[in-house]
């Protein structure tokens, strides 16, 4: 995918991982992106339309979890933008003492805004189709016993893109869903973190688990995602590791299963 002229929407883009995406799509020459973040980051969103005038920059100030609210905000893209090609989720949270909220922002999050880019961006309602990239992460790959409210969304998100990466469902819409999953990134996210673990016995062991992971930036993160959106496999699950990504081939388990991915 070229994304010279194409109309993104970025979620969880006012931080992190999140903002680096929708900055080097900008750069790569994006026409319009869109940003929905629950927080506002001014000075950032101040420079990336200083950086960009002659491309549009939109932010919605909006909570993923909230399921009408983000189909309101599609709406509002829709109507601003003409089209929307490219969505990229990235909105989550880690604290594993708030399960209601974690199940709600990382698990319904990515699906309220899967499913509002669905509707708003298929073919079979006017729109052009295009590509949806949802953020997980490897400890929805692997299990890290510290962290297994975080590690479940996580892991959800894997198999709930996957569904939407069927076949069947690309033939009628024209949208690919793919999945990414990085490792451990520097970002805000491990901000405080082992106030947020639900297992406080685990916590020096969270303590070395964390010093001894290889942490990589959330601008390599982010230039891998574009590699992957570049690629355009419908279905496809990558690791996001050492600023490289790695397509995981996903085996059927079962013999019940439909041959389709
Ligand atoms: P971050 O905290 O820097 O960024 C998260 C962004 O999402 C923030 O801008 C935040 O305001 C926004 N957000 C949070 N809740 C929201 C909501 N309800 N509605 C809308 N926006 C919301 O963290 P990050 O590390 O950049 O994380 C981004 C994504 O990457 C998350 O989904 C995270 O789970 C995932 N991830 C992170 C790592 C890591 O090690 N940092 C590794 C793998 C996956
Ligand atoms: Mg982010």
């Amino acid at each position: 995918m070229a994304f010279r002229g194409k109309n993104a929407v970025v979620t969880g883009g006012a931080g992190g991982i999140g903002l680096q995406v929708a900055k080097q799509l900008l750069v790569a020459g994006a026409g319009k992106v869109a940003i929905i973040d629950i927080q506002d980051n001014l000075e950032e969103f101040v420079k990336l339309r200083a950086a960009h005038p002659t491309q549009s920059v939109m932010i919605i100030k909006m909570d993923v979890a909230n399921k009408k609210g983000v189909e309101a905000t599609y709406e509002e893209i829709k109507k601003t933008f003409g089209n929307i090609d490219i969505v990229v989720n990235v909105a989550g949270i880690f604290n594993d003492k708030d399960v209601q909220r974690t199940l709600l922002v990382n698990l319904g999050g990515i699906i309220n805004s899967s499913l509002s880019a669905l509707q708003y961006m298929s073919k079979e309602n006017g729109g052009n189709g295009g590509l949806v990239l949802n953020m997980s992460s490897v400890v929805g790959l692997d299990p890290m016993f510290i962290i297994p409210v975080y590690g479940a969304t996580k892991a959800g998100i894997i198999n709930f893109t996957r569904c939407l990466g069927n076949e069947k469902f690309y033939q009628r819409s024209g949208i690919k869903f793919a999945t990414v999953c990085p490792g451990a990134t520097m970002t805000d996210m491990f901000t405080n973190f082992t106030e947020k673990i639900i297992f406080p016995e685990t916590s020096d062991e969270t303590y070395k688990i964390l010093d001894r992971l290889s942490k990589q930036s959330a601008t390599d993160v982010a230039r891998c995602m574009l590699n992957v959106l570049e690629k355009e496999k419908n279905g496809a699950v990558y690791v996001i590791e050492g600023k490289r990504i790695i397509p995981l081939e996903m085996k059927p388990l079962w013999t019940g299963k439909e041959p389709a991915l």
